[in-house]
């Protein structure tokens, strides 16, 4: 079975060294954040994720049942008392207002504990990850009493959300979708439609559920323009907050599927009951995209997660698997073999998982900084400019983060022979867990469009020019500074090429609209793996300046230099794949593809 321990020492690394966040928080006005409670936090998420979480995981993964008669899903064993533990320990409230019963932490801080769920157990993981979305969209975009009402049961952890966007007819292009809303007497609307692949649709771990339906109104135009949100919990709830009988909508099934077995997927289906619209009408997309942001952040701390757990055990198992002799000759020669981790390939791979690791943790933890800084900034410029940063890095992190993590559960994996595939060790669960990441929440190719269409070529660039900006603000800090020479030079030149190949697309898309997707997915990963190296160079410099040990500061050093060498020059091939148009994608008719 596989273990997981939270990477405490390389989270307050990021947090505190690299991205000095206790004293942002203070700049933002989190009196409440002090380096104290901040710790107390990421020791306590450390262990509930490590003792109670992680040994559920292999249990979950015997998967949710069904009962057709009473439409009701029960969760794995464990994993209800694990949810109570979460709620009585507050950590479903723990960046929410306090005015809705929350801890008013800072938003980062919900990084590192998504970061240590995911790890120890990600099918039940997405249970209150949909909950922080319908949190963030009813805050956002719901009227003053849709906020009394459910936002308080909600960051308690007595109710539990979901997102019910996808319909059997449609994933990624929500323009097409059925589901209608008809307009009753009393203001409230009449919900009805089935809605398919609902994560925590139907379960046993809270009083009531909350789901937000995208559905269509009668007058609505056709198209993504037509789509309207409404909030429809499973127990009717009244304007004053009662709570009334069940509510015309049910379970149909659960589908049965590759990874993620112990998170309830559900098909649903809503029989005119009654919702209130959330936002204005017509407008539902741009509220939903308030949750597909924040899920699509948390989605990338799932394959993070995963690719942490994964490392670990390959780690461990690598230093004690004895097979064969190191090339040079034998490093332990009082032992039948040497340990497989001295073998120049095995280090390839745990190499390559590692500074993924590290570097996409910063990633992530970023991205957060940034949200804080657009909610708590005292300057209206700083605000927006943090706004456009982070919807810039959101497709980065989501597309990368979930790749990089069925990337490092394969290597993992690969690190155990044989035995890898074999179920007892833990680590296929984790391989078969990472597959989803890259599909919910708009598929790797989602991003990639979103990043290159909507993120770059529709503000010019916008996103990219503030983040190329503090890399050069980075690089001219550190100018001449000896020990970091060796990547702040090829980190510059990354920069000057990514504006180059960024020009050139969108030059080209001006005359022939499939280069822009044409280019995405290159696009995405190169900007991936130059943030990453970004993220490097900024470890390095922050561990020589910490008065952390020679060890510490040693592995950082050393494992920027593997992701230089061996990771970041996959931006050649990316920047290949940019630059080759799309004329060798569009040109074989489909009708040639094959029989
Ligand atoms: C386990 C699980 C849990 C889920 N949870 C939820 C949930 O809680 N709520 C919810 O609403 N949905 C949920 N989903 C649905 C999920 O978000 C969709 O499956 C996903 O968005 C893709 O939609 P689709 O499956 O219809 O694929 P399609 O949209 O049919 O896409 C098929 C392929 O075509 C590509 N494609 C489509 N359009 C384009 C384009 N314009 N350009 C380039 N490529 C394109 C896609 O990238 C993909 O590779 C879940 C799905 C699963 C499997």
């Amino acid at each position: 079975m596989s273990t997981y321990t939270a990477p405490l020492d390389d989270i307050r690394f990021a947090l505190y060294d690299v991205l000095a966040a206790d004293a942002l928080f203070a700049r933002l006005g989190y009196t409440d954040a002090t380096r104290d409670v901040l710790d107390a936090v990421l020791e306590e998420a450390a262990r509930f994720s490590s003792s109670v979480l992680a040994p559920l995981n292999a249990i979950g993964d015997q998967g949710c049942v069904f009962d057709k008669a009473s439409a009701s899903v029960t969760t794995p064993p464990g994993f209800k008392q694990a949810f109570d533990q979460f709620v009585e320990g507050g950590w479903t409230g723990l960046t929410a207002a306090p005015e809705f019963g929350g801890q008013g932490l800072p938003h980062t801080m919900g990084v590192p504990l998504n970061e240590m769920v995911n790890a120890a157990n990600l099918a039940w993981g997405n249970f209150p990850l949909l909950s922080h979305s319908a949190i963030d969209a009813l805050r956002q975009h719901g009227e003053d009493w849709q906020r009394e009402v459910f936002m308080r049961p909600l960051v308690e952890g007595r109710w539990t959300g979901t997102m019910c966007l996808t319909e059997p007819h449609c994933g990624t292009d929500l323009g097409l979708l059925r589901t209608r809303a008809e307009p009753n007497d009393d203001g409230s609307f009449a919900v009805s439609g089935t809605k398919i692949f609902i994560t925590a649709g139907e379960h046993d771990l809270s009083d009531n559920i909350v789901h937000l339906v995208l559905a269509k109104l009668p007058d609505a135009p056709p198209g993504p323009k037509g789509i309207s949100l409404f909030v429809t919990p499973k127990f009717r709830v009244g304007r004053d907050g009662a709570v009334g009988g069940r509510n015309a909508l049910r379970c149909g099934s659960i589908e049965h599927k590759m990874g993620i077995k112990g998170s309830a997927t559900c098909v649903m289906h809503f029989d005119g009951a009654r919702g209130y619209l959330v936002g204005q009408s017509h407008k539902g997309l741009q509220a939903m995209f308030t949750m597909m942001n924040t899920a699509r952040l948390g989605v990338g701390l799932q394959g993070l997660g995963l690719s942490e757990r994964a490392y670990q055990n390959a780690l461990r198992y690598s230093r004690e698997r004895l097979q064969s002799r190191a090339l040079p000759g034998a490093r332990f020669p009082d032992k039948p073999a040497d340990p497989i981790i001295v073998h120049p390939d095995v280090r390839r791979m745990l190499l390559t998982v590692k500074s993924l690791v590290e570097g996409s943790r910063l990633l992530g933890l970023h991205a957060a900084t940034l949200i804080d800084i657009a909610s708590h900034a005292d300057d209206a410029g700083e605000r927006e400019r943090a706004d456009v940063l982070v919807s810039f890095l959101t497709p980065v992190a989501k597309a990368c983060q979930t790749e990089w993590g069925v990337e490092c559960t394969y290597h993992a994996l690969q690190c155990y022979g044989g035995h890898g595939y074999i179920a007892e060790h833990g680590m296929e669960q984790l391989s078969r867990d990472a597959r989803i990441t890259t599909l919910y929440e708009g598929t790797t190719g989602i991003q990639a469009l979103d990043l290159i269409g909507r993120k770059t070529a529709a503000s010019q660039g916008a996103g990219l020019k503030l983040f190329l900006a503090e890399i050069d603000g980075f690089c001219s800090a550190h100018d001449g500074n000896a020990t970091l020479a060796e990547f702040i030079s090829p980190l510059r030149a990354k920069a000057t090429e990514w504006a180059g190949l960024t020009q050139r697309v969108l030059q080209r898309a001006a005359g022939d609209a499939d280069e822009l997707g044409a280019a995405s997915h290159d696009y995405v990963f190169y900007s991936g793996y130059v943030a990453l190296a970004y993220w490097w160079a900024r470890s390095v410099a922050a561990a020589e300046a910490s008065s952390r040990g020679e060890a510490f500061i040693d592995a950082k050093r050393e494992t920027a230099r593997f992701y230089f060498a061996r990771i970041l020059p996959r931006t050649l091939m990316h920047a290949a794949g940019i630059e080759a148009g799309a004329a060798s994608l569009m040109a074989l008719d489909a009708e040639r593809f094959g029989a």
